[in-house]
């Protein structure tokens, strides 16, 4: 199939590692121009060097934090003056801190909302104009199966993504006349670096191996499995692409059935 995203610009967000990179890499293997930001210089630019390096498309990187309202109006407005459109914005962050309710005062939850929904708001409200002069878009914001059932130890995302999901529902009435689409994606576990260190600290704690830990956590999912980056990067794309035309204000839950709920 064709995601026809040949020469479309593609942003993504918090994409030097992990889910992010991951998506812009698919993107720019279909053809598509990608931005990437990240907050690290370093590992944001090596990053878009492995891309272009690996694809014959365009790779911009943009140093930006997704919790600053300046630094995500900078990126979109770079990624318009470089491309003159932005096709696919795939709105991403570093996820919240981990922890019990009992755990965070109120400084720690504006900081996760600044995060975890904020971002989310900036990025729609930045793009929105310029999906509209073009003619239409996809937006789409990466989460957590956590909006699909509550997670141990991880009240930020329970709640905060929650507001993501309200919001998209919303977003998408509201801008389908445009001819934009808005989505969310919702990654089980995945092995990005990040599960791999906590991978790794587990089986220190535990006198195990990584792979025994991995293994533990994919057993909570129907296949049996944690998923690969790209396992999720694809259909991440693919709802972010043209060839998705009709699909807008849902959910697309990529967590290899670890999900009970409908
Ligand atoms: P990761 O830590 O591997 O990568 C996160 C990326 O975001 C990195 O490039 C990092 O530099 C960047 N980043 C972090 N904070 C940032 C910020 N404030 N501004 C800009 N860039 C920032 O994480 P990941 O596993 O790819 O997770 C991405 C998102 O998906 C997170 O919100 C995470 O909670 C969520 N998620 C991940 C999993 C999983 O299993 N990997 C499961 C459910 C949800």
């Amino acid at each position: 199939m064709d995601l026809q995203l040949k020469d479309k610009v593609a942003v993504v967000m918090a994409a030097s590692k992990g889910l992010g990179a991951a998506t812009a890499r698919v993107f720019a293997e279909e053809g598509a121009h990608v931005v990437i930001s990240a907050r690290n210089a370093q590992a944001l630019h090596a990053t878009a060097q492995d891309i272009a390096r690996c694809t014959d498309v365009r790779v911009l990187p943009v140093v930006a934090d997704s919790s600053k309202a300046a630094d995500i109006a900078r990126l979109i407005d770079t990624a318009v003056r470089t491309f003159g459109r932005i096709d696919a914005l795939v709105a991403n962050a570093g996820g919240p801190p981990a922890g019990r309710f009992i755990d965070f005062d109120d400084a720690a939850w504006h900081n996760a909302i600044e995060l975890t929904l904020m971002s989310t708001v900036r990025a729609a409200r930045a793009v929105i104009p310029v999906m509209q002069q073009q003619g239409g878009g996809s937006i789409t914001f990466i989460t957590s199966v956590s909006v699909k059932h509550a997670l141990d130890n991880l009240v930020f995302s329970n709640s905060l993504r929650l507001a993501v999901a309200g919001m998209v529902k919303t977003l998408a009435r509201e801008v389908g006349p445009d001819n934009i689409r808005v989505n969310l994606i919702c990654p089980g576990y995945t092995a990005t670096d990040r599960i791999l260190e906590l991978a790794a600290a587990h089986a220190r704690r535990n006198g195990t191996t990584v792979e025994a830990e991995l293994a533990k956590s994919g057993a909570h999912t129907a296949l049996g499995r944690v998923a690969s980056v790209e396992e999720f990067a694809r259909p991440c794309v693919f709802l972010a692409s043209p060839a998705a035309s009709y699909i807008t204000g849902t959910a697309l839950v990529v967590d290899g059935g670890q999900s009970r709920s409908l």
